[in-house]
């Protein structure tokens, strides 16, 4: 399973696709994209191959930001309703998990009672949960924040708030996820195989932090909210 993620100048479905397809040897059973423009959030997504992704992604929609998935299920059979990526009830966000939410039962007790969910992964309980904080007011930084702090498990994540398409929201747990820097544009990747083709240039995660990708600029931040420097590596082919 592995995640990509995308926001510079060019269309970036391609991009994401060859992610995806590097990203093949990690093993899978469905996968996904949503890239978003002006217009809003696009998904596609499908069990089975990347090459039966490729056949359904419209290429007429075109967009600069944009996210990735390569499903292992743990949570719901393999299906193209439990393929990432999710949407919140709203629809304004659309996330991409790989990894297990331990308390995603309770959190769905806890915060989600009027919340009809729409696949049986423990995935969607996430995006629902931000949902659901946003609409009681908080700020999607706030939101995002908060959400990660009741989180149990492992969990690699990148999050699309339809009413900011400058931003891909990330964050990671006990599960690998990277973020690549290039010029006017950064990406987002389990394995910086998966990106070596757009850049060499990587930052590291540390567990139980949020970083904030722009097309110009990437901000990591503790849980806590204190903004965290770090200085990029290079990283090798055969490293
Ligand atoms: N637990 C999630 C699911 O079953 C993510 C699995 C993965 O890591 O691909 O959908």
């Amino acid at each position: 399973c592995g995640i990509v993620g995308f926001i510079g100048q060019q269309d970036s479905k391609d991009i994401l696709l060859k992610g995806l397809e590097k990203l093949e040897y990690r093993g899978y059973d469905s996968a996904g994209i949503a890239v978003m423009n002006k217009d809003g959030v696009h998904t596609f997504k499908e069990k089975g191959r990347i090459a039966e992704l490729r056949e359904i992604v419209d290429e007429k929609v075109e967009a600069h930001t944009g996210i990735g998935h390569t499903r292992w299920a743990t949570h719901g059979v393999p299906s193209r309703v439990n393929a990432h990526p999710h949407q919140s009830a709203s629809s304004r966000f659309t996330i991409v998990h790989n990894g297990v939410i331990e308390n995603y039962a309770i959190l769905k007790r806890e915060y989600l009672q009027d919340v009809q969910l729409t696949s049986d992964t423990d995935t969607e309980v996430v995006v629902q949960v931000i949902d659901q904080f946003v609409a009681k007011g908080l700020e999607v930084e706030e939101a995002f924040r908060q959400t990660l702090s009741i989180l149990k498990g492992s969990y690699a994540i990148a999050l699309l708030d339809e009413q900011n398409p400058d931003m891909i929201y990330v964050a990671k747990n006990k599960s690998p996820l990277l973020v690549g820097l290039g010029d006017e544009f950064n990406v987002v990747a389990s394995d910086a195989m998966a990106m070596l083709h757009v850049t060499d240039q990587y930052l590291e995660i540390m567990d139980k932090e949020m970083v904030f990708v722009e097309r110009t600029s990437v901000t990591i931040k503790d849980l806590q909210g204190n903004v965290i420097e770090r200085a990029p590596y290079k990283a090798e082919l055969d490293a």
